[in-house]
């Protein structure tokens, strides 16, 4: 007799811009084969990224015309520009027995819970918030004053909500003990 799949899990990663949180995902991913869900966005696509590959980039029409289709599992306005995770690809996963992992910030994981209350929710802090502020400072991406004090201001109201709405926090101190905590955290979802 077909045994139908059982349901694969939803993580759900958020954390301060600059926490690292990109470098734990990809980690997390190539140690336990997860699906990694490509959000879509409206903003410019920067040097080095891959449309399709780490964002589907869309016009603003595009992105509307699918938010009204009901396209997106959340979405929100990070900076001015618009991002969502595409439902299809990862209600598809889960269906073939897949872990799916959303890498999004705050306003998209508390959306996301409120859908999916079993979604597994980790938030990544930084062992220090001057060190958060040190990372940011050196991955200024030649934004002017105004856009770096936006990024410390979203930093923090980020791990306020974080901390309101999340259910596993881990610190990335040392950057293998953050990957092993998370994907412990992870295996430990996959076996129940
Ligand atoms: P960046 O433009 O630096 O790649 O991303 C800016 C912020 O948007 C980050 O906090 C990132 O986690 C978040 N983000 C990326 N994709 C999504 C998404 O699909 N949904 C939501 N809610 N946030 C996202």
């Amino acid at each position: 007799m077909e045994m139908s799949k059982r349901q694969g899990k939803l993580v759900v990663v958020s954390g301060p811009s600059g926490v690292g949180k990109s470098t734990i995902v990809r980690q997390a991913v190539q140690r336990l084969g997860l699906h990694l869900s490509v959000s879509a966005t409206t903003r410019p696509r920067g040097a080095g990224e891959t449309d399709g590959k780490d964002y589907s980039f869309l016009s603003k029409d595009e992105f509307q015309r699918r938010l009204a289709d009901g396209a997106f599992l959340e979405h929100a306005e990070v900076f001015g520009n618009h991002y969502g995770t595409p439902r299809d690809p990862v209600e598809r996963a889960m269906a073939d027995g897949q872990t799916v992992i959303l890498e999004i910030d705050v306003q998209g994981g508390v959306q996301v819970k409120a859908a999916m209350p079993e979604a597994v929710m980790i938030f990544i802090l930084p062992p220090r918030i001057d060190e958060l502020l040190r990372r940011i400072e050196a991955r200024n991406r030649g934004e002017d004053e105004q856009a770096r004090q936006r990024r410390l201001a979203k930093a923090e109201t980020e791990i306020a909500a974080g901390k309101l709405h999340y259910e596993f926090f881990v610190v990335n101190d040392v950057l293998d003990k953050a990957v092993r905590d998370v994907v412990n955290i992870i295996q430990e979802h996959q076996n129940q």
